[in-house]
């Protein structure tokens, strides 16, 4: 009889946890819940406690911050390379942005004891989180600066490069509205944005479908910004941060 073979394991989605030694990943394995993130749906808004933190694998998380409670602005997204529910690895309790699940899939969940009784324990979680939180606010001050300086159309591309990376998809499904909140422009602007992107055909947009055609030209139309976070996002994860 032939000898059966072991199950085959299955590779870890989310990159900050397939980074943790094998040893500390099986320790705070049985916390994790897979779920699946619905596109729209909002895991924590401004001030209420974080009650679960989330490790996307193929899903997207956008952070938004409010000003005067109701115009939202995208200062970051969380993919595969990180974790949605950051300050509470901080020592924070609440979050200070509204997450916005914008790209529907699965994740890990854990709850927010759970995570607490896994930090104190673990070295290689606080190592990983503590580079995390470094790369992610980088993001922030990236964008920041990019929302500033550089012209619609060129941070349309890198949103939808960022997006692409993190989905692991060229198709997504993305909607006006929620991309003049990524933006920080009005409606109008992003058809115009849209409209230059796709005569120049890097993208195709109906229906609220996004395809990219062209990965190549979308980059040449970016701004800067978006490799200089890609880089740090990988620094991060392959620990080149610390040699
Ligand atoms: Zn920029």
């Amino acid at each position: 009889m032939p000898a059966r073979r072991a199950p085959k394991q299955e590779p870890i989605a989310n990159r900050l946890l397939a980074a943790l030694p094998r040893k500390s990943y099986l320790q705070l394995a049985s916390g994790l819940v897979p779920v699946e993130l619905a596109f729209g749906e909002v895991l924590y808004e401004p001030g209420e406690p974080i009650r679960d933190v989330y490790f996307p694998g193929r899903s997207l998380v956008s952070l938004l911050t409010l000003v005067e409670g109701h115009l939202a602005l995208e200062v970051g997204l969380v993919g595969h390379e990180g974790m949605v529910g950051l300050p509470l690895a901080l020592g924070v309790e609440c979050s200070p942005v509204r997450a916005l699940v914008q790209g529907a899939g699965p994740a890990l969940r854990m709850s927010a004891p759970r995570l607490r009784k896994e930090l104190a324990a673990s070295p290689p979680l606080q190592r990983e989180l503590h580079r995390y939180a470094q790369a992610l606010m980088t993001q922030i001050s990236q964008t920041a600066a990019c929302n500033r300086f550089h012209v619609v159309g060129a941070r349309l591309a890198r949103w939808l490069l960022m997006t692409r990376d993190r989905v692991r998809a060229k198709e997504f499904r993305m909607t006006h509205e929620f991309l003049s909140h990524m933006l920080g422009v009005r409606r109008v602007g992003v058809t115009e944005a849209a409209l230059v992107l796709q005569r120049a055909n890097l993208i195709e947009y109906s229906r609220g479908n996004i395809r990219i055609l062209d990965g190549r030209g979308l980059e040449a139309a970016c701004c800067s910004c978006y490799e200089s976070v890609r880089d740090m996002h990988e620094g991060a994860a392959s620990g080149a941060a610390i040699p």
